[in-house]
């Protein structure tokens, strides 16, 4: 007798995971959907006036806890710059990362795009938005970076 497959067919795979997260930091970086260039979110004590990146949980000068949400600038110097060899996982080998001095008086550590040796102190960098490792699925993870700027 002929085996019977049809009725031996496994049932219906379960349904797929949900994808793992794919876009970081929702709450510091905004990419508007028109098309204008992202921006970083400072966030400005309600009560001081002190500005802060990223969001901190109270204002570190005066411990309030209200915060307006404003735009950073798009450029800024690149203060230190480090190649990284030997990283995290899912993070692929080599990268760089460098801390970056923004006209508000912030210092803000980034990923930075490009080849190992190509940043230097003082440089001009501005921010893009980019792969910064891989989730679970092997899928990119997509948050700031900044680039060498264009002038
Ligand atoms: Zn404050």
């Amino acid at each position: 007798m002929s085996e019977n497959k049809e009725s031996k067919k496994p049932e219906k795979k379960p349904a797929e995971k949900k994808p793992d997260i794919t876009f970081f930091h929702p709450d510091l970086l905004q990419v508007p959907e028109n098309g204008d260039p992202p921006y970083l979110t400072g966030y400005r004590c309600k009560s001081c006036g002190n500005l802060d990146f990223p969001k901190p949980t109270i204002c570190l000068n005066c411990w309030g806890e209200e915060f307006e949400v404003v735009p950073l600038s798009r450029k800024g110097v690149l203060y230190s710059v480090s190649d990284i060899f030997i990283g995290q996982a899912g993070m692929k080998t080599p990268y760089i990362f460098g801390y970056i001095d923004l006209p508000e008086n912030l210092r803000i550590l980034a990923q930075l795009q490009g080849e190992p040796g190509t940043y230097k102190c003082d440089d001009q960098v501005e921010l893009t938005v980019g792969p910064i490792r891989m989730n679970r699925d092997g899928l990119p993870i997509i948050s700031y970076m900044f680039r060498k700027a264009a002038n």
